[in-house]
């Protein structure tokens, strides 16, 4: 397919989480959104092991979308205490750490949403909003320099807009094709990921227990269940995958020191590389990279999604302000705003998460001691603590986009 100059306002790259929150809030705010699939089809609901702790500014984006309705909220589960229990078993170990919502004036830090229900709820709200869906796959994109970039589809067709947004993923053409450059790391690591039952109540908890090989983190759903996130090297996660169910479930009830009780009903393992990636650019030459397509870490301290909705949020909201006042929404002001406030948000996290997940890993004593010492003062001094609880959360208000912040007479979870 071939689009006309005026068609669309933004084209958006990319149908997964990031693309269609971007999308939808895009439509919202009043400009002409066509968004390109991709090969999977959003609409449907595909089998993911991935649940996505969305913390209280994700939720508040979920919420002014309309998107967190009964249905999605009875598959979800409030997650009203994180704790951290260090089970790496050397020198220097942590005190175990608890944070509760409650010590900062909240009900909960959020939800744990099922991926595989919270996709499809992004793509049909965003239908409803009027996005125009476009299946095919982005093959590259030209003309940023002018006044309309222009993106090739597979198909043979070309779309043209004066915004492209990128949220086509990890390999995304339009980054690879709109001259980004990438930093990347890949770690000697997977996370296996699964669902599975228990005996005994989570109490709406999640826990992380730091292990030698990474961390192994349940996450609470709806009832006596909860998923799974397994970081391991990829010679025991080969060994953990050719497990049967009941070895699994035993497996899961040790390394979880019966926490939860008896385990059952684990569903298949899948696994996921682990890599950081980094754009050195986030925007220019009015392309934006959102989501994955500009930044991965790996799944500690649920950071991914809730980073890639703020891009998502922040592109949009730009957009839309530039929108109302007869702006060039792909301005290079544009471009420049939107990289200094995700680049303030975005690299400390990484660096937070490098950092943990190094000192795991590694046999370096000063770095296992900074790691237990920085845990053991986040567990010990409220006012630490309270610091690590907001800032865990999302980055200092004035970094957030409007509608993921915190209203002035408070809000549920
Ligand atoms: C085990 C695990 C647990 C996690 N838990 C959490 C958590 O608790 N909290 C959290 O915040 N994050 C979490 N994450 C991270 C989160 O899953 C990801 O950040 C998120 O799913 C990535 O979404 P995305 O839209 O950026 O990328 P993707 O989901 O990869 O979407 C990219 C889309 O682009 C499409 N595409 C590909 N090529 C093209 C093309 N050429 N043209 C057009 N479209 C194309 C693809 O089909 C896809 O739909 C977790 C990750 C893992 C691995």
């Amino acid at each position: 397919m071939s689009t006309q100059a005026g068609d669309y306002d933004v084209i958006v790259s990319g149908a997964g989480p990031a693309g269609l929150a971007a999308a939808a809030l895009c439509a919202e705010g009043g400009l002409k959104t066509a968004i390109i699939t991709g090969p999977l089809d959003p609409f449907e609901k595909r089998h993911d092991p991935r649940t996505i702790a969305l913390m209280r500014p994700s939720m508040r984006l979920l919420r002014h979308l309309g998107l967190f309705t009964d249905d999605l909220r009875a598959l979800s589960c409030p997650l009203k205490t994180l704790r951290l229990v260090d089970d790496t078993g050397g020198i220097f170990s942590a005190p175990e750490a608890v944070f509760d919502a409650t010590d900062a004036g909240w009900e909960a830090f959020g939800w744990n949403i099922p991926l595989e229900d919270l996709h499809p709820a992004f793509a049909n709200r965003a239908k409803e909003l009027g996005v125009a869906f476009i299946s095919a796959s982005a093959t590259g994109v030209m003309d940023g320099r002018r006044e309309l970039a222009r993106v090739r589809l597979d198909d043979g067709g070309t779309i043209a807009a004066p915004l492209v947004i990128a949220a086509d993923g990890r390999r995304s053409r339009i980054r690879q094709t709109g001259g980004f450059t990438m930093l990347r790391h890949d770690y000697d690591q997977v996370a296996l990921g699964c669902f599975f039952s228990h005996s005994a109540p989570h109490q709406s908890m999640s826990t992380e227990y730091h292990k030698d090989q990474g961390p192994f983190t349940t996450v609470p759903m709806p009832e006596n269940r909860s998923s799974l996130v397994w970081m391991v090297r990829p010679g025991r996660a080969q060994e953990i995958m050719a497990l049967s169910p009941d070895e699994l479930a035993r497996r899961i009830q040790l390394e979880s020191h019966g926490d939860l009780g008896r385990i059952s009903e684990t569903t298949e393992l899948k696994s996921f590389p682990m890599q950081a990636l980094n754009a050195v650019e986030y925007a220019k030459e009015r392309i934006i990279l959102a989501g994955e397509a500009a930044h991965a870490v790996p799944p500690i301290g649920a950071q991914g999604l809730n980073m890639s909705l703020r891009d998502a949020a922040l592109a949009a909201e730009l957009a839309a302000d530039a929108h109302a006042f007869g702006d060039d929404i792909g301005s290079d002001e544009i471009m420049a705003r939107y990289d200094r406030v995700r680049r303030r948000d975005v690299f400390p996290r990484k660096a937070a998460i490098h950092l943990v997940n190094s000192a795991l890993l590694s046999n370096f004593a000063p770095l296992q001691a900074l790691r237990a010492g920085g845990i053991a003062l986040a567990a010990a001094i409220p006012f630490v603590k309270d610091i690590v609880m907001r800032q865990g959360l999302a980055p200092g208000e004035e970094n957030v986009p409007r509608i993921m912040r915190e209203t002035a007479d408070g809000e549920a979870a």
